[in-house]
């Protein structure tokens, strides 16, 4: 569907006032191609903020696709909806307030696109929790990856992101390890990792 640019400069706007960490210029980019040629017919979102990625997906991906999406911040619920609102496009989404740790196992799917973007301290809980409700040919794109750039830095990153690196480090190398799907690393933003399901191994 379409939406008006205006609208997502209102919400960069309003990202930039308030501190929301909302996807780089390029991150949402590749956000866009990654659902302009996959075309899932249902997306989930972990950490959904104000709206604007939520935003994006919608109005790039099928006109019959629909998105879930989870965040944590009753405020940035709050936000979000009324940005969808104005998009025109709360048809298309389903927001879940709470925490999506114990928010996943509850969800069904199956989803033919996953993006995790809310505690970087726990994606790879987050995609241990959504393995097994991908559909064949899926594909799961987290943002944030590089953190700041420490997760590839061969220097000690500040204390308070020690945790935040260390698991960050892990999920890129579950990912990358992981037989069954094919990831790349893009160094755009904060860095977006693409792991592309390749479907069970028997399968
Ligand atoms: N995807 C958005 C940005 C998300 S920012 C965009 O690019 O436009 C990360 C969000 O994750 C924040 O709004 C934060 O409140 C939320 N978050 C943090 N921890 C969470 C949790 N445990 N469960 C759900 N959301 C969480
Ligand atoms: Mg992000």
């Amino acid at each position: 569907m379409q939406i008006e640019a205006s609208l997502f400069r209102e919400i960069q706007d309003y990202a930039e006032i308030n501190h929301v960490p909302i996807i780089s210029f390029e991150g949402a980019s590749l956000l866009v191609q990654i659902v302009s040629s996959s075309k899932p017919l249902s997306i989930l979102e972990i950490g959904t903020a104000i709206g604007y990625s939520t935003l994006k997906f919608i109005e790039h991906m099928p006109s019959d696709a629909n998105v879930v999406s989870i965040e944590l911040d009753n405020e940035r619920v709050e936000i979000a909806k009324a940005f969808i609102a104005k998009a025109g496009a709360e048809n298309k989404v389903q927001i879940i307030a709470g925490d999506a740790g114990s928010i996943l196992p509850q969800l069904t799917g199956p989803f033919d696109l996953v993006f995790i973007d809310a505690a970087k301290g726990q994606y790879l809980d987050y995609f241990k929790k959504i393995e097994d409700k991908l559909s064949q040919h899926s594909v799961v794109i987290a943002d944030n990856v590089l953190f700041r750039g420490y997760v590839e830095s061969n220097e000690a990153p500040p204390r308070r992101y020690k945790t935040i690196v260390k698991r960050l480090r892990e999920y890129l190398s579950y990912v990358t390890d992981h037989p069954s799907f094919n990831t790349h690393l893009h160094r755009v933003g904060d860095g977006v990792a693409i792991s592309y399901y390749r479907g069970k191994k028997s399968e």
